[in-house]
Order: structure tokens, then C-alpha cells, then sequence
């Protein structure tokens, strides 16, 4: 079974996830934003083997702890979307709009394409790439367990901003009418920010859907 802890970090309250498989306890990390050495004393807890970093797009609060505790787990970074390569070489850039201190930039080990399977432990997600919020954005979709890693595609009551450098407000509302609605209402979803949610919920009570 699919097993998940939520984390928040940075002051963006950025929901970094542990996620696991309670059958061989082998586990990834998504959205490392920051605050690295509180995850580490927080996963230790768990009792699992962390076995990838995955990233579901190249904004500082999902990504700026990736590198230093890829190399803290010896493990690779997976995601997002080779189409967000030029906001992961842009760390820097994006730390000072924010004001926060510098992270060097860096790229993943892996970049991840539309449809395909990501293992963690016995536990398989399908990776949705749905553009908008920024142009490598990625969801991870596992199917048995009914549950999505959303990112920042969809919130509870609320959408992606799109005014960030690399984002369409049309793409947007493609990504979540042409894949994310077209899946059942009761997929939970574990958004990059905020409350978890579902499917159901979102199409028939969010505003900005309408
Ligand atoms: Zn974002
Ligand atoms: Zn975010």
C-alpha cells in the first residue's frame, strides 16, 4: 500500500511529501523546497529507505533542499519535465525575486516525459506532464491507491498562478479540462500548497473552474 507523510517547508508552507510503499518500505522524496536538515530528522522517524528525490516543477519552493539531500541520501533527482530546465538554471535568479538566499542551480539525473511509470517500492506512478503553471510542471498519478501528487496545477478552491516567468494561464486550463478533469471524482490530490483535496470536489465547487 501507498503510504504518505506531508512536511511543510519554507516560508511559501510548500508541502514536500514523503511517500512510501509499506510493503518493502522503500521511499521518495517530492518537493524538497527547503529546510533539509528538519526533513531529515522528520524522515528518520519513518523507519524507510529513501530511494529518489522526484520534483514535479523548477520553482525554488518545491526544489531549493533537491541537491543537498540527493547527495545526503546518495540518491537521484527525477523531474520534472526537461521543459523547465531554464528556471533550474535560473535558481539563482529566482532566489533573488524572492528574497531569499542564493541556491546554485542545478539539473536532475533523470528529466520525466508524459506517461511514464515512476516505482517507488512496489508502488507505480504514471507521470501526467501538464504544462501552465510553468512549462515542465509534472503530476504524479498512482492509480491503485487513487491518489495524485498535484504540485501546483490544481488547489483546493483554487488554480496555478501563471504571471511566474514560463507560465500560460491557457496552457494551464488545458493541462487540468484535458487531463486532470477527465479523471474520476474520488482521486484524492495532494496539492504543492495548501489542503488535500479531490477531484470530485474541485469540479464541482472551484470557482476558477467555471
Ligand atoms: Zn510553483
Ligand atoms: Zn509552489
Amino acid at each position: 500500500m501507498m503510504r504518505y507523510h506531508l512536511m511543510p517547508v519554507t516560508a511559501f508552507n510548500q508541502n514536500c511529501s514523503l511517500i512510501w510503499c509499506d510493503q518493502i518500505k522503500e521511499a521518495a522524496l517530492v518537493d524538497p523546497g527547503g529546510d533539509a536538515r528538519r526533513l531529515c530528522l522528520e524522515i528518520e522517524t519513518f523507519n524507510v529507505t529513501i530511494t529518489k528525490i522526484l520534483l514535479t516543477h523548477g520553482h525554488l519552493d518545491h526544489v531549493g533542499a533537491s541537491k543537498e539531500l540527493a547527495q545526503y541520501y546518495g540518491v537521484p533527482i527525477i523531474g520534472p519535465h526537461s521543459a523547465d530546465q531554464p528556471l533550474l538554471e535560473n535558481l539563482p535568479g529566482q532566489c533573488k525575486m524572492f528574497g531569499v538566499p542564493i541556491i546554485d542551480s542545478f539539473l536532475p539525473d533523470h528529466w520525466l516525459d508524459n506517461g511514464e511509470i515512476i516505482k517507488v517500492g512496489m508502488e507505480s506512478y504514471l507521470v501526467l506532464h501538464c504544462p501552465g503553471h510553468s512549462p515542465g510542471h509534472v503530476v504524479l498519478w498512482n492509480k491503485t491507491s487513487r491518489f495524485i501528487i498535484m504540485g501546483d496545477v490544481l488547489f483546493r478552491n483554487a488554480i496555478g498562478r501563471t504571471d511566474l516567468p514560463g507560465g500560460n494561464a491557457q496552457m494551464l486550463m488545458h493541462s487540468i479540462n484535458n487531463l486532470l478533469l477527465r479523471l474520476a471524482d474520488d482521486i484524492v490530490f495532494l496539492p504543492g500548497h495548501g489542503p488535500m483535496s479531490t477531484i470530485g470536489r474541485e469540479r464541482y465547487s472551484n470557482l476558477f473552474l467555471r
